[in-house]
């Protein structure tokens, strides 16, 4: 498609985005291009906008941010078969080689080659993305474009809540970011006995109560392991997903968990390296401790769609929408805090 568009740059190495008038993308023989209909603002758009170490070191201007998004395929490139124009879809931000090892033994995610819309290539800050349409998932045309834009960390979240059992079980949640979140009504839908959060920050927490979280503490007031024992009878939950990258947060999900039990950990420490009691609280403590990286292809799309389907509800997390140019306004809520999933609409 011929013409340009409105699209948020990374113009130069230094802090924001630019709003500007760009190229709509070309469409290779393999992409599709989809007029993008929401797209949410991820942790990792915030990094890129505020320009911290991570970026810095992986970026490289002029660059379209975004990798989340939901909209309509509205051009094909010629060998695309397995989506069609008009079909609403969305989108896993993972291009895979399909050549390497990872890929060949059927672990696309964590495909030794992985490159990420947003971040290496050209991503959806924009009214168009052109994409390799193998990476598109197709939506139900009535599904809400904020919600299905949100499926890609909604994915996050299932992923590392099914990566072991949850019915009956006792689960804490360590960081009530958007993932950790959405994580509670997964939790909930999927039959957790007792679901636990910790957040430092207030209005996440009364949003993990809303959500349904049975127990909602901030560490900053309460001891969280005293209160996960005193209601798991002193024993300890059956699993933790870790969903805050805080080193003091890992520390307290591993010293919550039973003998024996899981912790799977999807947050990120910006520093890193966390030091634990590998000997206590791993070693004869009989942990399986698991590290989750982005959403099983296509595994955790079909579970997240199942989900969905069965009336999995993550509007409520949907706290903020506006046009793609207050982008800014959507960056401080982003560094406050005080907000869910921001969407901005194109
Ligand atoms: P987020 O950074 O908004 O969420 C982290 C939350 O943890 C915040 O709400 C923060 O207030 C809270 N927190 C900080 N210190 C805490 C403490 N001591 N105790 C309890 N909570 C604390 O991010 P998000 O988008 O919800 O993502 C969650 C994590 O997952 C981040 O670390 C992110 O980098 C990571 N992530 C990993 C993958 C992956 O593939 N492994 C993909 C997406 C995101
Ligand atoms: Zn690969």
């Amino acid at each position: 498609m011929q013409g340009k568009m409105r699209a948020l740059v990374k113009t130069e190495r230094a802090p924001g985005l630019t709003l500007q008038e760009v190229d709509i993308p070309s469409v290779g023989p393999n992409d599709a291009l989809v007029k993008v209909a929401a797209t949410s603002i991820c942790g990792t758009d915030y990094h890129i906008y505020s320009w911290d170490e991570w970026s810095q070191g992986r970026i490289n201007p002029p660059l379209i941010a975004g990798h989340e998004f939901a909209g309509e395929v509205v051009e094909i490139g010629d060998n695309v078969d397995i989506v069609k124009t008009g079909d609403m879809v969305s989108a896993e931000t993972h291009i895979v080689c399909h050549t390497c090892p990872q890929c060949r033994i059927g672990e696309l995610h964590t495909c030794i080659n992985t490159s990420i819309i947003g971040v290496d290539v050209d991503g959806c800050f924009a009214e168009y993305v052109s994409i390799p349409a193998y990476n598109l998932w197709v939506n139900d045309p009535d599904l809400d474009p904020a919600v299905a834009s949100a499926q890609e960390p909604l994915g996050n979240a299932v992923h590392t809540a099914l990566a072991g059992p949850v019915a009956a079980q006792r689960i804490a949640v360590t960081g009530a970011g958007p993932i950790g979140l959405m994580s509670i009504p997964v939790l909930k839908k999927t039959g957790a006995q007792l679901v636990i959060v910790t957040e430092v920050n207030e209005f996440r927490l009364n949003l993990a109560r809303e959500l349904g979280a049975d127990i909602a503490i901030n560490p900053a007031e309460e001891d969280p392991v005293a209160a996960a024992m005193e209601a798991t009878d002193g024993l300890g939950v059956d699993g933790v997903l870790e969903m805050s990258g805080n080193p003091q947060a890992i520390n307290q999900g591993l010293k919550m968990l039973r003998p024996g039990g899981r912790m799977s950990v999807l947050g990120v420490p910006s520093g890193r390296e966390v030091t634990v009691d590998m000997a206590n609280d791993i070693v004869f403590a009989g942990v399986k401790m698991e590290g989750i990286a982005g959403r099983k292809m296509w595994e955790t799309w079909y579970q997240t769609a199942g989900l969905l389907a069965a009336g999995l509800d993550i509007e409520p997390i949907i706290t903020h929408r506006m046009p793609l140019e207050d982008f800014e306004k959507g960056m401080d809520l982003m560094a406050s805090g005080d907000c869910g999933k921001v969407v901005l609409i194109p």
